[in-house]
């Protein structure tokens, strides 16, 4: 069952479909057997090949963006003697002593109204299996949904992860660190169905291999939501080396990441991508006051995304650890953005002062050699 795609209008069957492509995608990555995955009225119908799956196929589809809840149910033909010996089959598993039955009928041509339905599957279950109902505080409640051409029958709803399908938002370039932040804004972004292709950058120091393999570990955990993963890595020494030679230490932060975002603007043109995405957070660090977030932003074209601009540092640890980022993101790294980071950082860096600053470096040669020397990893 999706939430908000209802909403979407004429949208609506695109935004199905890529569900329903989502879906099967997840699936057969976890291994789940099916004879198909189809869109019904106002829900998706998957049919699983086995039933001893359903666990793995439980774990597939809580990583599915879109889904709201999804349930495990029991296909009944639309008569009420089917309806009943179904509802025995199901409840006849179950622990309990007190039952209610709740009927939902979609086809509003089925012979019997939703009570009568209640009524008569409830009798039989009294009858069949000598349970009671309870309408008020039962132990059990057992769902019946009249579609149009089948009833499903069902006691447990799962909740899913909600959001848009991946993909019907286009596609964004994410700027990725190994810190905790930038993981999660990514994870913000692909619940509101954009497709992420990620940049990171490093500096040629020493270990840097071991910090390109924690960034390689955390996109790993993300690839649970978006199969395929392609990552630019992109030297960023010789941009420090300049900036630090060239201009006024205060700068430094924002000079470097205006070249971060420079780059990043030209891969995402290179890729069709549509925005960049950060894990700033307004007045976490100096790099991320008002004025220096406009400093930066002023030198791309692309739209800059901040999922995380209104979320406090708890909250967005909180989340880390849902994903289950958080432990990666913990470990020691080299982070090319404090490095040669000056003692007092400017925390208003003035726009024009910035662009003077700018000047002093070469800074079209300065991306076309970064550009230049990129590797491009698709993670597997
Ligand atoms: P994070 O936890 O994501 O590292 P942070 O709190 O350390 O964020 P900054 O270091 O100021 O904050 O970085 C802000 C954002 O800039 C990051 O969330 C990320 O989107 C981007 N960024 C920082 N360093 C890099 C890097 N080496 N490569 C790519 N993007 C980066
Ligand atoms: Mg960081």
């Amino acid at each position: 069952h999706y939430g908000e795609i209802a909403l979407k209008g004429d949208n609506r069957k695109f935004f199905e479909e890529k569900l329903v492509e989502n879906i099967k995608k997840s699936l057969q990555a976890n291994g789940v057997l099916f004879n198909y995955v189809q869109r019904i009225s106002g829900r998706i119908l998957v049919e699983l090949k086995n039933q001893s799956d359903a666990e793995k196929a439980e774990g597939a589809l809580r990583k599915v963006f879109g889904i709201t809840y999804f349930v495990f149910a029991g296909q009944s033909q639309q008569n009420i003697e089917n309806i009943k010996s179904k509802a025995i089959e199901i409840l006849k598993y179950e622990n309990f002593e007190s039952f209610k039955v709740e009927t939902k009928r979609g086809n509003k041509s089925f012979a019997l109204t939703s009570q009568q339905i209640n009524e008569q599957v409830g009798e039989a279950v009294m009858e069949g299996l000598v349970k009671k109902v309870d309408l008020h505080n039962p132990d059990i409640i057992l769902y019946i949904e009249i579609t149009e051409k089948y009833a499903f029958l069902y006691t447990k709803k799962n909740t899913g992860i909600g959001g848009l399908p991946l993909g019907v938002s286009g596609k964004a370039i994410s700027l990725i660190s190994g810190g905790i932040d930038s993981p999660v804004a990514s994870y913000l972004m692909f619940k509101r169905g954009v497709k992420i292709i990620f940049v990171h950058f490093y500096s040629n120091q020493q270990g840097y291999e071991q910090s390109l393999e924690k960034v390689r570990d955390i996109l790993r955990v993300l690839k649970n939501y978006q199969e395929k993963i392609k990552i630019y890595f992109v030297p960023f020494g010789e941009v420090q080396k300049k900036i630090v030679l060239k201009t006024k230490a205060e700068f430094r932060v924002v000079l470097y990441r205006r070249v971060m975002f420079l780059v990043a603007n030209e891969i995402a043109l290179q890729e069709k991508a549509k925005a960049l995405i950060t894990g700033e957070s307004v007045g976490q660090v100096a790099s991320q006051t008002l004025d220096n977030i406009l400093a930066v932003e002023e030198a791309v074209s692309l739209p800059v995304l901040r999922p995380l601009a209104g979320m406090d540092k708890i909250e967005i640890i909180n989340m880390a650890k849902k994903i289950s980022t958080y432990e990666i993101s913990i470990l020691p790294h080299l982070d090319c953005c404090s490095m040669f980071a000056p003692k007092h950082p400017a925390t208003k860096a003035d726009l024009k002062e910035v662009k003077n600053q700018e000047k002093k470096l070469k800074i079209k040669k300065l991306i076309t050699s970064a550009l230049k020397n990129v590797t491009i990893e698709n993670l597997t």
